[in-house]
Order: structure tokens, then sequence, then C-alpha cells
């Protein structure tokens, strides 16, 4: 099965977002895989987002995921690198459709509140790097009513 990186931005947590964008990778039929709240250091958000290091926002991104926890998770299904995209919304909120998460409750592309990996190979890398530690081993029993 796939594995996906999703982290709610610390705009998320503030805003008290973190159940309702949990609920909507639940309800999906996405298995929960990994969760934890933390805040990153400068160093290691800079790790994360090492291949924007040229753009000229990227200070800022940085500045931006340090400023307070987020929630790092992995999620689990079928496709659910490109699918988790599709929840999650285009990067710029003001392009994000309604029913997106970022369309929903996002205006500034600085402000976006949610991460997803952007394909099976960053996925890979983004959960080795926070969660270095493993997920958590376990099937749904849910699996037979969402997989044909
Ligand atoms: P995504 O998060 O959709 O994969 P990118 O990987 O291109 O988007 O960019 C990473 C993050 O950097 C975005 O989610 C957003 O928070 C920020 N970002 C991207 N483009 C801009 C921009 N033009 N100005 C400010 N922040 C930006
Ligand atoms: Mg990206």
């Amino acid at each position: 099965m796939e594995h996906t990186f999703i982290m709610i931005k610390p705009d998320g947590v503030q805003r008290g977002l973190v159940g309702e964008i949990i609920g909507r990778f639940e309800k999906k039929g996405f298995s929960l895989k990994g969760l934890k709240l933390l805040t990153v250091d400068q160093a290691f958000a800079e790790k994360h987002y090492a291949d924007l290091s040229a753009k000229p926002f990227f200070n800022g991104l940085v500045e931006y995921i340090i400023s307070g926890p987020v929630v790092a998770m992995v999620w689990e299904g079928k496709n659910v690198v490109t699918t988790g995209r599709k929840i999650i919304g285009a990067t710029n909120p003001a392009e994000s459709a309604p029913g997106t998460i970022r369309g929903d409750f996002a205006i500034d592309i600085g402000r976006n509140v949610i991460h997803g990996s952007d394909a099976v190979e960053s996925a890979k890398k983004e959960i080795a790097l926070w969660f270095p530690e493993g997920v958590a081993n376990w099937s749904s029993s849910l699996h037979p009513w969402i997989y044909e």
C-alpha cells in the first residue's frame, strides 16, 4: 500500500483545523499510520524544503513552518499521494477549488494550512525525515468495505 506524508502547518493548528483535516482523510477511507504534534527548528525546516532553497520565498516559508507546532502524519491507501494532493487542493488557495482543504480554509499562498508529498519518492524521503522512529503497523478492519 502507498504512503504519503501530510503536515498541518502552524496556521492550521492555531486555527483549530486539526480535527477537520484529519476527518477528511479518515472519511475518504485512508488509514492513519503516524501522528505527532511537534515544533521543528530552522535546520529541520530547511531540510524538509531543501528543493525550494533557491526560491525567493524560501526564508519566509521556513519562518512560517517553525513559527508554531505542526501536526505530522503518515496516511496509507491506494493512490494516497495523488489523491491526498487533490484533497489538499492547489498550492495557491486563490486557485484551489472549493471542497479542497486549501479552497475551503485558506486565502494566501504563504498561509495555506497544509503540506502533502508531491510524489511517491518524495513521500518516502519525507516520511524518513519526519518519522525516523517508524510508523504504526496496523490494518484497518474496514478495508473490505473500502477496497474491492
Ligand atoms: P505545495 O505545498 O503545494 O507542494 P510547493 O512545494 O511549490 O507547493 O511550495 C511549498 C510551500 O511553499 C507552499 O505550500 C507554500 O506554503 C509556499 N509557497 C509556494 N509558493 C509560494 C509563493 N509564491 N509565495 C509564498 N509562499 C509560497
Ligand atoms: Mg511541494
